[in-house]
């Protein structure tokens, strides 16, 4: 199993730790990713779901367990090992597309790189091969509120997969979507894994979607299970 990129190793997480109203969320949670496949993550709310993406994207510790990245153990490490592994292996999507209001579709995606040491012209041949193949080059220059809701999270995920990234975490990427822009969206999401070999953790509640993706795991009881 050379090629995982991602590895939860038996992750446990618990909320107000030694207090009256302790909640354990994660209780050994295991997760193998491999390049280019695209999993779902089902639950309920409140299941624990956001938890575990945040552990995984390196924004959050676990009480116990491990974190992978291509075999290095980033679990324990300094912030700023951790921050660097984030900023270059992971891209995040997140329910609402929290893209730079004063900007254009373009420039959200050129600015990450650009921060990277990009120059702005070649972040901006980037920016417009991802808006190309999500299908949204012709809003290059709108800003979001010009945008329609799934038009909004295409770029959203263009900005995600900027600098690059091995793995793409995204929460409910689709929760705020009806259900015809939803599909869109997720077609988009599926060519870009399907063209750059990403590794992508797709936290759904819609039950079609996870269908459609390589394969789910069930966040029950604090474990992950296969099906
Ligand atoms: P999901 O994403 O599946 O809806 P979450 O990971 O957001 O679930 O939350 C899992 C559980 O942990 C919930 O019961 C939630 O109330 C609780 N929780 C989440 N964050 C905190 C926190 N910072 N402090 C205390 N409890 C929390």
């Amino acid at each position: 199993m050379n090629d995982v990129v991602l590895t939860l190793n038996g992750v446990e997480k618990f909320y107000n730790k030694g207090l009256a109203n302790e909640i354990c969320v994660l209780s050994g949670a295991q997760l193998n990713l491999v390049p280019g496949e695209l999993v779902a993550l089902v639950a309920p709310s409140g299941a624990g779901k956001s938890t575990l993406l945040h552990i995984a994207g390196l924004l959050d510790e676990a009480d116990k367990g491990s974190v992978e990245i291509d075999g290095q153990m980033l679990s324990g490490k300094s912030d700023r090992r951790r921050t660097r592994a984030r900023r270059e292996d992971i891209g995040f999507v997140y329910q609402f597309h929290h893209l730079l209001p004063e900007f254009s579709a373009l420039e959200n995606i050129a600015l990450p790189q650009m921060a990277n040491g990009v120059s702005k012209s070649d972040a901006e041949v980037r920016g417009r091969e991802l808006l190309n193949t999500v299908g949204v080059a012709h809003r290059a220059k709108h800003r979001p509120a010009e945008l329609s809701g799934g038009e909004q999270q295409r770029v959203a995920f263009c900005r995600a997969l900027a600098n690059k990234p091995r793995i793409l975490l995204a929460d409910e990427p689709t929760g705020n979507l009806d259900p015809a822009t939803s599909d869109q969206v997720f077609d988009a999401l599926m060519t870009l894994v399907r063209e750059t070999g990403l590794a992508a953790l797709v936290a759904t509640h819609n039950m079609e979607l996870a269908a459609r993706m390589d394969r789910v795991v069930r966040l029950e009881n604090g474990v992950l299970v296969d099906g």
